[in-house]
């Protein structure tokens, strides 16, 4: 392989955010790709993960919620990516393989293959690659792990899912009605949002920016409901503890609406928990490392099933990277948002 006639193209953050992510926090780099030396492989990335937690990886303080190291100005930005080896100096991985991990924001790496780059390797299903970022891997280990082991569902038993037309939302709406969870409700932003989840099989979808999410839950879940799937937190999070039936369930996914707060959130109704003997709990998906591989089969043969859709969100080109970040937050996606990061056709593995 001619190495010096590659380039790796890569983000860095250039300036750490407080609040509110903006272009001038990245910065555009080139530099050059070298060849593997003994144990390392040399990693070509295909996709790129879009993620709200990655603005944490950026903050002085990791935003409270860092779950990698916290970057330092001129470091490429953490991210994963579905790449494939492309030279290999490493007994375990062959030229060809397709991996997930931490590949970060740029369309090289070399890797020493270390644990804290989290590789899976791909297993070839016929499916598209992208998949590795999306059902078939850390977003639907989240959805199906965080549903299944965090929230206890039993088939009948009413549900509710903010976030619900996003990558880990969207999932968690069609595993919930694939187990019989009876109504599904769903929370999203914009009748967009509401129509595409109710495609995907929600029984009633509730759209915050122009309802009033108090009135609906009661409207549409007049006993409460059973298990709450929560991916924003802040105001919808409070607003569900009135809602709870006996004995509920809370999985606490994910907090976007927190994320770039000023002031810390506290959801004043947690009292509610008392009078329902219900339980609020914590996910975090690596906790769950040893329920991968099952989450993965499941959701795999669900979607060879076509009992389950996969919805993703592709924006073409590595140059829209800090576009593709900043817009998640103001709801520009639709799905799992993933960035190709070049123009070759779609990988079917
Ligand atoms: P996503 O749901 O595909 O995208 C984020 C969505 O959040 C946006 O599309 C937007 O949808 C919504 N949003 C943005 N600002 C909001 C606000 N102020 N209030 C309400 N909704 C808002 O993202 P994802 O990757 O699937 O992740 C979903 C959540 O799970 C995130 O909070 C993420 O941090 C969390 N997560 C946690 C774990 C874990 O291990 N705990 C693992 C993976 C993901 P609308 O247009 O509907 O507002």
């Amino acid at each position: 392989m001619d190495y010096h006639k590659l380039i790796n193209r890569q983000w860095i953050l250039k300036a750490r955010p407080t609040h509110e992510l903006d272009p001038d926090h990245f910065e555009y780099k080139e530099s050059e790709v070298t060849a593997p030396r003994s144990g390392e492989i040399l990693l070509k990335t295909h996709y790129l993960n879009i993620a709200p937690v990655m603005r944490m990886y950026m903050m002085a303080d990791g935003g409270g919620y860092s779950t990698e190291r916290i970057l330092n100005i001129g470091d490429v930005i953490h991210g994963r990516g579905v790449a494939e080896v492309v030279a290999s100096n490493h007994p375990s991985y062959r030229v060809g393989d397709f991996v997930h991990g931490q590949v970060g924001w740029q369309s090289y790496k070399l890797s020493v293959v270390s644990a804290k780059e989290k590789w899976r390797k791909m297993t070839a299903r016929q499916l598209p690659i992208h998949y590795g970022l999306s059902a078939l891997g850390m977003t639907g280990y989240s959805a199906y792990c965080g549903f299944m082991d965090r929230g206890q569902p039993k088939p009948g038993e009413a549900v509710l899912i903010s976030g619900a037309a996003g990558g880990v939302g969207s999932l968690v709406v069609q595993i919930a009605k694939a187990m019989g969870c009876s109504p599904v409700v769903g929370i999203a932003g914009g009748q967009t949002k509401c129509d595409v989840t109710l495609q995907l099989g929600a029984d009633a979808m509730i759209d915050y920016k122009n309802e009033d999410v108090e009135e609906r839950i009661g409207e549409l879940l007049p006993d409460g409901f059973d298990v709450f799937f929560d991916n924003v937190g802040g105001d919808i999070l409070n607003i569900s503890l009135n809602h709870m039936s006996r004995y509920a369930r809370i999985v606490l996914c994910g907090g976007i609406s927190e994320y770039a707060k000023k002031e810390p959130f506290g959801p004043v109704n947690y009292g509610k928990l008392r009078m329902k003997g219900a339980d609020m709990k914590g996910f975090f998906v690596y906790y769950h490392a040893d329920q991968f591989n099952i989450a993965e089969e499941k959701i795999a043969k669900m979607i060879h099933q076509k009992q389950l859709k996969v919805l993703v969100d592709i924006v073409e080109g590595f140059e829209h990277m800090p576009a593709s970040l900043i817009g998640m937050y103001h709801g520009t996606n639709i799905g799992k948002r993933i960035v190709k990061v070049d123009s070759s056709p779609e990988i079917v593995y």
